[in-house]
């Protein structure tokens, strides 16, 4: 599909791997020239490599902490002007809420709900000058069904998603939308730490737990982190600007509520 966005500029926060790298993928794939952006610099040089190769796109690697003021500095400072922003990171550890204390929930709130605000803020604005902007959050379908084990993530992605309801009114009439994207059990690494979390909590092997939530889940799988890129490219194409504020699962049936 042409997205129509060749030659844009697109950030893509925590993209050396997994949901975030498949984005990345798609995109370049149409052009665009792609941030990318991790912690371990040698993977995330690799992951470059890789996409220049399949899709002879420019790819700017920043290797940094996203949750960070300094990295997202250093991620602004690289393309200061992006026309996409993926924003990602990693999610937060699985467990049981008494063990949390308020520094354990400030971590979940950086990560998953204030760094995406902050860079929000900081390219929004550009954005609507320029007439054009995708937003696209990676979030989780906890948003819409809570996984008990995931309290954290349940808890700082409602807060994102609430936040962006609101500003995704404000910013459509100049072109500049924010959606969120909401996955299910993708083959990533990040499945295999909330399997071994729901492993534990249940009283299970971890094969036992992958087998019952793959068995569970209506298309008798986990998602193929492509699948979820090419959602995400569409989300970021030039005729996806009447598309905002919108909450999109990508979970093979498994939510089963009508809306
Ligand atoms: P993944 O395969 O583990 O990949 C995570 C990526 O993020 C890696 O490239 C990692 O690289 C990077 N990263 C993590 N923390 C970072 C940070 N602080 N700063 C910069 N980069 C960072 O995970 P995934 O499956 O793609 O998940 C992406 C997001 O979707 C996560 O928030 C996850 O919780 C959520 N999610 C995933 C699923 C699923 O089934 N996969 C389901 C629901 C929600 P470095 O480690 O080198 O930094």
């Amino acid at each position: 599909m042409d997205l129509g966005i060749t030659g844009r500029k697109a950030i893509i926060c925590a993209s050396s791997k997994g949901l975030g790298k498949a984005c990345a993928m798609t995109l370049a794939g149409d052009g665009v020239h792609v941030f990318i952006n991790g912690r371990n610099a040698a993977i995330l040089e690799k992951t470059a490599q890789e996409i220049r190769e399949a899709t002879g796109s420019e790819v700017t690697t920043v290797a940094c902490d996203v949750t960070t003021p300094e990295g997202r500095a250093k991620i602004l400072a690289a393309c200061p002007d992006p026309d996409i922003l993926i924003n990602n990171a990693g999610g937060p550890p699985t467990g049981n809420f008494r063990d949390w204390d308020r520094d354990t929930w400030i971590a979940a709130l950086d990560s998953n709900m204030l760094t995406p605000i902050e860079l929000i803020k900081s390219v929004v604005d550009g954005m609507i000058e320029r007439k054009f902007g995708r937003i696209v959050n990676i979030t989780s379908g906890a948003v819409k069904a809570p996984i008990n084990v995931l309290g954290l993530s349940n808890g700082a992605r409602s807060g994102l998603t609430g936040f962006c309801a609101g500003v995704a009114r404000t910013t459509v009439k100049d072109n500049v939308t924010i959606n969120g994207l909401l996955p299910g059990p993708f083959e990533t690494d990040r499945i295999a730490e909330v399997i071994a979390g729901e492993a534990k909590a249940k009283g299970i092997s971890e094969e036992d737990a992958r087998i019952y939530r793959m068995a569970t889940n209506p298309a008798g799988r986990f998602g193929r982190p492509e699948e979820f890129g090419a959602a995400c490219g569409w989300l970021c194409s030039a005729n996806a600007g009447f598309v905002t504020g919108q909450n999109i699962l990508i979970d093979g049936g498994n939510y089963p509520g009508v809306l």
